[in-house]
This record gives structure tokens, C-alpha cells and sequence, in this order.
């Protein structure tokens, strides 16, 4: 096994960062995405969604030496506000302490800036459109699809690393041998991305210290505010 050379599928949140970490031990890394390139157009599909960034997600972009590159995307949160049926609202704070915050950033620009932080500082070779479409453990092969050329093509990934997410092919591919179990049981809801734009004067329309929610029983409507003054709503549904 050549210890140099590394497959990572998957050029989501997780394979990305993995990709840096791992290029800045000197390995080669070759990243292989499924997806168009995320910095070529928007291709979120209205699903591009907020994340919350707590201590420990700060912790692993600082050891994977790009958070300076990050930082300028967060934005601090004090507190969750809580919107009632009657409009009025009720502030919790998550620390106790001032400082105890946790932060909102676009799931799209995180990743865009993992990618553009892999592929120009560190050299990884990301390669978009290429789909893994099956996974033989036996023979440590994918085939994968190219969608740019329209054929499908075998790769040797030995070894690889498996960051394609909550449907991960390579996982699956195990699901007939003894080497590794799993369960996949999925969730029975469903979300959609909405936004609040800035007011007349370019600023929030809503407190941006804080991750605002409306709970609503099945349905969940929360607010995350932006660095351009906006905020990325995600409407969680039932189906
Ligand atoms: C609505 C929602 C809200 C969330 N909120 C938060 C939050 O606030 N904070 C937080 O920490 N986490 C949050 N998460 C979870 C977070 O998004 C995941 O933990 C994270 O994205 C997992 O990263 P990953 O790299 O494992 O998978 P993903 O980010 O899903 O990346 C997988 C990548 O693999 C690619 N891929 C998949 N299959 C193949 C294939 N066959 N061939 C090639 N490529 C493939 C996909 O295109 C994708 O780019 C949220 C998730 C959802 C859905």
C-alpha cells in the first residue's frame, strides 16, 4: 500500500478539511466530488442552509491551519431567541460567560472556502463530476461516473478515505460482509432554505446576536444572520 497517495470521496465539510490535514502532512490527496464545483455559480439548489460553528468546529479549522481564512464568515451568536405564537420573544443565552458564543456561517461558503484552501494552498487535486457510482471492498475499487465526459471508469483507491456523507456508497458496499455494520434510519423531515434580505438602510432586520427560532410542533422555522446583514432561514417540514 503506498502511503503517499490518498482517494477521498466526498468533497463535502468533512473531506475537504480532511483533504488539508491531511496534504499538510505531505501526503498527495485526490479529492473526487460528485457535484459540480460550488464556486462556479450557485449550485446549493435552495438547500445551501447556515450551520452553527461551536468551539470544537473552531478548534479543528485552527488545527487544520485555515480558520484565519474562515473567520471573516462567522458571525458571533449570544443566544437563541425564541418566537412565540404571539409574536413576543424570549433570549437564552448559551454561555455563561460573555465570551461563550457560537457562530452562524453558510454551509456553501464554508465549504467553497475548504475547497479553494485544499486545491490552492495545499495542492489537492479535486476533481468535480466524478461520481462514485459502486464501491468493491474486495478489489478496493470505485467506478465512477464521469458526468462531464459521460462515461464511467474504475480507480484503484487503496487507500480510501469515505466522506461522502449520510448515503455513503462505500459503506453501503459493505453491508454483505462482516467488516463493518451500520443502520441507516432516515429522518421524516425535509427542509427548505428561505432568506430575510437587509432593510432599506442595508442593515439586520431582526437582532443578529442571536439564532432565532419559531417552534412550531412538526414544523420549525429558524434564522441565522449573515456577514452582509441578512439572515439564511431553514424551514424544517414534515415529509
Ligand atoms: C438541515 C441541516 C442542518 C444542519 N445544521 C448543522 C449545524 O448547525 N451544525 C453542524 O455542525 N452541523 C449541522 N448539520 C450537519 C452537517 O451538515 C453535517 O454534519 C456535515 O455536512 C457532514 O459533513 P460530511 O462531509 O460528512 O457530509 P456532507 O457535507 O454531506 O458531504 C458529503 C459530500 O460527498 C459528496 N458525495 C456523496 N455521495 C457521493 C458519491 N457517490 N460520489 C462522489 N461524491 C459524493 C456530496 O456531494 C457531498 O459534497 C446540519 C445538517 C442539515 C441537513
Amino acid at each position: 500500500m503506498k502511503k503517499d497517495n490518498v482517494t477521498i470521496l466526498g468533497g463535502g465539510l468533512c473531506g475537504s478539511l480532511l483533504s488539508i490535514m491531511l496534504a499538510r502532512r505531505g501526503m498527495k490527496v485526490t479529492l473526487l466530488e460528485r457535484q459540480p464545483d460550488p464556486r462556479k455559480g450557485d449550485a446549493a439548489g435552495g438547500r445551501s442552509i447556515n450551520l452553527v460553528v461551536s468551539a470544537r468546529g473552531i478548534r479543528a479549522l485552527e488545527h487544520a491551519g485555515i480558520f484565519e481564512q474562515i473567520e471573516p464568515l462567522l458571525v458571533p451568536m449570544a443566544g437563541r431567541c425564541i418566537h412565540d405564537e404571539d409574536g413576543a420573544t424570549e433570549l437564552h443565552a448559551y454561555g455563561q460567560k460573555e465570551s461563550e458564543v457560537i457562530h452562524s456561517v453558510s454551509r456553501c461558503c464554508l465549504n467553497r472556502a475548504q475547497l479553494d484552501c485544499a486545491e490552492t494552498s495545499h495542492n489537492v487535486t479535486i476533481r468535480f463530476d466524478q461520481e462514485a457510482v459502486s464501491y468493491y471492498p474486495e478489489e478496493s475499487t470505485l467506478r465512477v461516473r464521469d458526468h462531464v465526459k459521460g462515461h464511467d471508469y474504475d480507480i484503484k483507491a487503496r487507500p480510501l478515505i469515505a466522506t461522502d456523507g449520510a448515503g455513503s456508497i462505500v459503506r453501503r458496499a459493505f453491508a454483505d460482509t462482516d467488516t463493518l455494520f451500520g443502520t441507516e434510519d432516515l429522518l421524516g423531515h425535509s427542509y427548505k432554505e428561505l432568506a430575510i434580505p437587509v432593510n432599506a438602510d442595508g442593515e439586520f432586520q431582526m437582532d443578529p446576536d442571536a439564532l432565532h427560532i419559531w417552534p412550531r410542533g412538526g414544523f420549525m422555522l429558524i434564522a441565522l444572520p449573515n456577514p452582509g446583514g441578512d439572515f439564511t432561514l431553514t424551514l424544517f417540514f414534515p415529509g
